[in-house]
């Protein structure tokens, strides 16, 4: 028997003025960043909270505390990375991912493919299985008014049954 767990991720972060924008681990041009202990990843850290609901492994804040020291300015492909590792090695395959960010500025069309490409290669998976969706917040609330942005991410996982 197949055991097939699905996981879904959320986070969301202030936009500062004067910190690079990082988005699903690549750089992009624009004049203000995420807040945040690590780079503020918000698309990485959905990403590992994903994975970590469909392994069962809790959440991004028990492994890696954003009191410690060591995860200061981390780069979240790290810390995405090392969770891929986690999850493999009790041997789950990553079946897909569907991630959307929720954003008003930057528009998230012309890095898309990029980021798309970046997250595939990170989750080890071939292109076609990780899908990625921009929206807006139609002008609402936070997020609707450029203030911060989120990102939601569903990835879902498989595994051969141990012999009971
Ligand atoms: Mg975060």
């Amino acid at each position: 028997m197949m055991d097939v767990r699905v996981g879904y991720g959320f986070d969301i972060h202030r936009f500062v003025e004067g910190k690079p924008l990082r988005l699903g681990g690549i750089d992009v041009d624009h004049e203000r960043g995420f807040e945040g202990h690590s780079d503020g990843d918000i698309l990485l850290h959905a990403l590992a909270d994903a994975l970590l609901g469909a392994a069962g492994l809790g959440d991004i804040g028990e492994h890696f505390p954003d009191t410690d020291p060591r995860f200061e300015g981390a780069a979240s492909s790290e810390l995405a990375a090392h969770l891929v590792r986690i999850v493999t090695d009790r041997g789950w395959t990553i079946g897909n991912a569907d991630l959307t960010v929720v954003m008003e500025k930057p528009r998230l069309t012309p890095m898309k493919e990029r980021i798309r490409r970046n997250v595939a290669a990170l989750l080890g998976l071939d292109e076609r299985r990780v899908n990625l969706k921009a929206k807006t917040h139609e002008g609402l609330d936070a997020v609707g008014k450029g203030e911060a942005a989120e990102a939601h991410v569903v990835v879902l996982l498989t595994r051969e049954e141990e012999e009971e």
